[in-house]
């Protein structure tokens, strides 16, 4: 295991200094990630399981450097140990990562993705690993105390989330929605002065708000929310693996284990 471990930060640093040279080609880093874990898959005699997700979402999952971090990170390398398999990560947009399970290039999605009926059509998801909500982020100064405020208002979120999904329905009461790729984009949006509010997922709103001056959360949230594991629609087969796997680490404290070490108590 120690091995794999070493490989898998090896190939992190390799992806590293990769997307240093050119960071604007993340299918290329990929691709050698892809070659590199392949490889090492095969030494080890496993097969590797291949993450998609977004590591634009602290502390679910960011850069740290030249390595991809986070919860899900951790909760998915727990995962691939049990099942005997070797981790790779692709780093994708959002909106790609249903796409990406549909055309079988990723074994499965954690990237603190909400189970939601419409993405239900298109990809089955594991028992929920944790819950979430949709806060709202304004400026410390802002006239909007609550959702019923967000009508009329220019509001903030990233591309294909469920804080798009929600933030529409205030489009019927006049409100604006900028999509943005990254959730920090639309955070530095507000500050700049070019939209009201950023509805976005807690944990990350807490990561944004702790990096900036002068914004806050407001104490009332739009939803609450749980996040799981997706994987192509019918396969029940490796669903069925992740669960077993994710009730282990229920089991055995792990699981609380890693999301105590990224998020504290309050
Ligand atoms: N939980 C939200 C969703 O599933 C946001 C996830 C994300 O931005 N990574 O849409």
């Amino acid at each position: 295991m120690k091995k794999q471990f070493f490989a898998l930060f090896m190939s992190a640093v390799l992806m590293g200094s990769l997307t240093a040279c050119n960071s604007s080609t993340p299918e290329a880093t990929t691709a050698a990630a892809t070659e590199a874990e392949t490889k090492e898959g095969a030494e080890a005699g496993g097969k590797v399981l291949v993450m998609a997700t977004n590591a634009e979402f602290p502390p679910y999952e960011y850069h740290d450097g030249g390595e991809i971090v986070g919860i899900d990170v951790e909760i998915s390398q727990a995962i691939a140990e049990k099942l005997g398999m070797t981790l790779e990560i692709e780093d994708i947009a959002f909106d790609s990562i249903i796409p990406e399970l549909q055309s079988g290039k990723a074994d499965m999605g954690a990237a603190g993705m909400t189970v939601d009926e419409d993405r239900l059509k298109n990809v089955d998801f594991s028992d929920p690993y944790t819950t979430a909500s949709q806060v709202i982020i304004v400026k410390n100064d802002s006239d909007i105390t609550g959702p019923d405020d967000l009508a009329g208002k220019y509001i903030g979120v990233q591309l294909g989330t469920t804080g798009d999904i929600y933030a529409s329905d205030y489009e019927e009461q006049d409100a604006t929605i900028e999509r943005y790729n990254k959730g920090f984009e639309a955070v530095q949006a507000m500050v700049q002065g070019k939209i009201d509010a950023v509805v976005i997922d807690v944990e990350p709103a807490k990561v944004f708000v702790s990096q900036t001056e002068g914004i806050k959360i407001l104490d009332e949230a739009l939803t609450v929310e749980e996040y799981a594991i997706a994987v192509k629609k019918g396969n029940t087969e490796l669903l069925e693996k992740i669960n077993a796997a994710l009730a282990e680490l229920k089991e055995s404290g792990e699981l609380q284990a890693i999301i105590d070490k990224y998020i504290s108590a309050e």
